[in-house]
């Protein structure tokens, strides 16, 4: 019977020096072999010039470099917006999304095929829960995002300066922001998504900032429990969507376990403890949750216990095919914006990227993975 192969992504470094030992090699080879990984991101052991020939035989035999397989890139706005949809070995599929701006870089990473939450605005959510990704291939997202970002500067076309990147020297030669706010409940897969983490953040490794790591969570409170003793210094962003119990439960099945005060006292004793600014995230739905009244009731929900630093981050709705939603009018998102700034709340609208694409989050893997669940019949 075949192994599945080890998938090499997801060992650090004191794994990965176990594993070596246990192929017989010197432990100095796993440091050889992760700086190949992580540090020049070869994507295949051929490509590992300072490992021995039968070593690297070995590791073709016995161990992967992650288990994600590319099945497209599409790109938009110019060459700055890239999606990649990528098959896990049963062919469940999982997005990632890089996104360029002027000096910034940001990659927008899975870390669930599928979605067990129910969300009635999302497209992943349609998918159903499939599978947990491992650490290993939640980072090899980040991995892909920093090897494609290399080829923007070369790669861009007149859109691109609708965006404000008039040239190469626009682009940064480094992803700058890693979100987990692909598909899935990262607090769902907490211990891989947090995993992903630390190899990511690993000094001998891909040595990524901290702070430039942002989780996004529907408002799992004993997730922001678990992250307010966290030594790292991770981003928070919420899922909040509205300000009233029944429309969010409406929206987001989830909070029906975690109602909207619960989730707020999470959020209140998170920050009271790190400090840390959270986002909550609004997506603006037509009808739903515009209304000039759900802007005030926001306000006076997020301030009835005395400020602390968050922001509030307008999304108009990336509608999903059939879900019979639309997004708020320009006009009404600038209206709800300023109605929050002067009561006090910190608000801005998310700039939209990728339309030009696909539709929303999750639709496009869901698409392949009906493809691909066809041709193998
Ligand atoms: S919005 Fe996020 S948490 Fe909700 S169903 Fe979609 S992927 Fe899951």
């Amino acid at each position: 019977m075949n192994e599945a192969p080890i998938n090499v992504l997801d060992l650090d470094l004191p794994a990965l020096t176990e594993q070596v030992k246990a192929w017989g090699q010197p432990a100095f080879r796993a440091k050889q072999l992760y700086r190949q990984l992580w540090v020049n991101q070869r994507e295949s052991f051929d490509d590992m010039s300072d490992l021995p020939a039968p070593f690297r035989e070995l590791l073709k035999e016995t161990a992967a470099i992650s288990t994600l397989r590319n099945l497209l890139v599409r790109r938009g706005d110019g060459g700055l917006t890239r999606k990649a949809v990528f098959a896990l070995p049963g062919n469940e599929t999982v997005e990632a999304v890089l996104m360029v701006y002027p000096g910034r870089a940001t990659v927008c990473v899975s870390s669930q095929a599928g979605c067990p939450m129910g969300c009635t605005f999302c497209a992943t959510a349609k998918l159903g829960f499939r599978q947990d990704l491992s650490p290993g291939d939640i980072a090899q997202q980040v991995l892909w995002a920093q090897r494609e970002l290399a080829k923007v500067p070369n790669d861009l076309d007149s859109g691109a300066e609708r965006h404000r990147v008039r040239g190469p020297g626009d682009v940064p030669e480094r992803l700058t922001n890693v979100v987990y706010m692909g598909m899935g409940e990262p607090f769902n897969n907490y211990q891989n998504w947090r995993r992903s983490v630390d190899l990511l953040h690993d000094p001998a490794g891909f040595n990524f900032g901290a702070r430039n790591f942002t989780v996004s969570t529907v408002g799992l409170v004993p997730g922001i429990v678990k992250l307010m003793d966290d030594p790292l210094q991770i981003n928070l962003a919420i899922s909040l969507h509205s300000a009233d119990d029944a429309i969010r439960s409406d929206m987001m099945p989830v909070n029906r376990r975690y109602p909207i005060a619960d989730l707020l006292d999470a959020v209140r004793a998170y920050t009271a403890k790190t400090h840390r600014r959270v986002s909550f995230e609004y997506v603006l739905i037509a009808g739903k949750n515009d209304d000039l009244h759900e802007a005030r009731k926001l306000a006076d929900m997020l301030l009835e216990k005395g400020k602390f630093p968050m922001h509030v981050n307008l999304i108009p709705l990336n509608p999903v095919v059939d879900s019979g939603m639309t997004r708020s009018s320009r006009d009404r998102v600038n209206e709800f914006r300023d109605y929050l700034e002067n009561l006090g709340v910190p608000a801005t609208v998310r700039i939209q990227r990728g339309k030009d694409i696909d539709a929303a989050c999750g639709q496009l893997a869901g698409d392949l993975a009906k493809e691909l669940a066809a041709a193998e019949g």
